[in-house]
């Protein structure tokens, strides 16, 4: 039997308390200090921000906007992408992703993912750009490679395949801010990398905000007019068609409390995945580690055999007070608001058996930088517990 496990401190899938006890103060102070100056919209705490967050993802530019979601329009706006042309993305990600192309008119085209590092599957990738291409309806015109749980994608292969298609290599970094490849940051993989500050994100503000990084100084002056309704020189010139995805200024006084904590936070996100990875390998599937890459550990997920597994493990995490999350329960082709643009896109789509299978078969545990090596322990017991 379990434990009593009233008496323990709860453990959090997230944690957005422990954090902010150690940078109370700090945050009420420049909080403060937006409320006395007035500039709630485009104050310099933003400004600020985005210098910050080029320094830290080692990129040229950076532009503040309202979320990771305007993040991913703005720069699918930039290029012009709308009717008629083919969005390639995974079939197993966060709804955004797919939802953007949509809004704008275009097609969005699920491509399956690899089974072990849970991104974009590169042959797969190739293979729905040779159909599109074949068929000949839609353009080819953007990959979004998601960095799923933080994790980076193969941005070698996916760089390489738009340079040869002539697409847009777009990176949905937003479970993955802080992640690495070959030693480069997230955001420096790729045309322009979107970040999410949704609270439980790497980096996380007080509501919603996001950013797009990028090294091309023309994009991100183009950035910035779309994100204020399209304006020229002067405010009162409207250049092109804009929305309004400003980045508030009090979430943007927020993240610069935050992002001096980011360095030791990931640190800290590895050990709890590598206390996970010492108790969990060979019982489940564990995070894959492809050679070069650094996870964010935005979200720890394993891998269970099959759905009446994973049913065990969740009710032998929650009987031991250990809270989990399926991410994601259904692919995106599946999804009522996606059937019929998948159906659409192309004639006769080969079929998407990975991401299938991995909404059966996935669990993500609790992460987040304040869990200790006691905590980590109670969750690797309950999960075995369920196995
Ligand atoms: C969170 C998330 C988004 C959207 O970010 P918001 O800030 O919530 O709009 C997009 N893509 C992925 C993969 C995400 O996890």
């Amino acid at each position: 039997m379990p434990q009593d496990t009233a008496a323990l401190p709860p453990i959090g899938l997230f944690d957005v308390r422990a954090q902010q006890a150690l940078i109370r103060p700090e945050i009420d102070r420049r909080i403060a200090a937006v409320l006395d100056s007035g500039r709630f919209v485009q104050g310099p705490e933003v400004e600020e921000l985005e210098k910050a967050l080029a320094d830290f993802a080692g990129v040229g530019h950076c532009v503040g906007v309202s979320s990771g979601t305007d993040a991913l329009q703005i720069a699918m706006m930039a290029e012009g992408i709308g009717r008629g042309d083919a969005v390639f993305l995974p079939a197993f990600t966060y709804t955004a992703t797919a939802e953007v192309p949509l809004v704008l008119g275009a097609t969005p085209v699920f491509v399956d993912v690899d089974p072990t590092t849970f991104n974009i599957d590169i042959a797969d990738l190739r293979r729905r750009i040779a159909l599109v291409k074949a068929e000949g309806r839609l353009r080819p015109r953007a990959v979004v490679g998601v960095d799923l749980f933080g994790l980076p994608a193969d941005w070698p292969a996916i760089e390489a395949i738009c340079a040869e298609e002539d697409m847009f290599a777009l990176d949905d970094a937003a479970q993955a801010f802080g992640g690495a490849l070959r030693g480069r940051r997230l955001g420096g993989w790729g045309a322009a990398a979107a970040l999410s500050f949704y609270p439980t994100k790497t980096l996380g503000c007080y509501g919603d905000g996001g950013a797009l990084l990028t090294n091309d100084a023309e994009k991100a002056d183009l950035y910035r007019s779309l994100r204020t309704h399209g304006e020229g020189k002067t405010r009162y010139e409207v250049m092109r068609t804009g929305m309004n995805g400003r980045l508030d200024t009090i979430q943007a006084a927020i993240l610069l409390c935050k992002l001096p904590l980011m360095e030791n936070e990931l640190a800290a996100r590895a050990h709890v995945a590598a206390g996970y990875d010492a108790a969990l390998a060979g019982k489940v599937q564990i995070p894959a580690k492809p050679e070069g890459a650094e996870s964010a550990y935005g979200l720890y997920s394993i891998l269970l055999a099959d759905e009446g597994q994973r049913t065990r493990v969740q009710e032998a995490c929650k009987a031991r007070g250990v809270p989990t999350a399926v991410y994601y329960p259904l692919p995106l082709h599946h999804q009522p608001a996606y059937r019929e643009a998948h159906a659409a896109a192309i004639g006769q789509a080969p079929p998407l058996p990975v991401s299938e299978s991995l909404c059966k078969r996935i669990l993500a545990l609790p992460m987040h930088p304040y869990l200790d090596d006691a905590q980590v322990a109670r969750v690797t017991e309950a999960v075995i517990a369920g196995l």
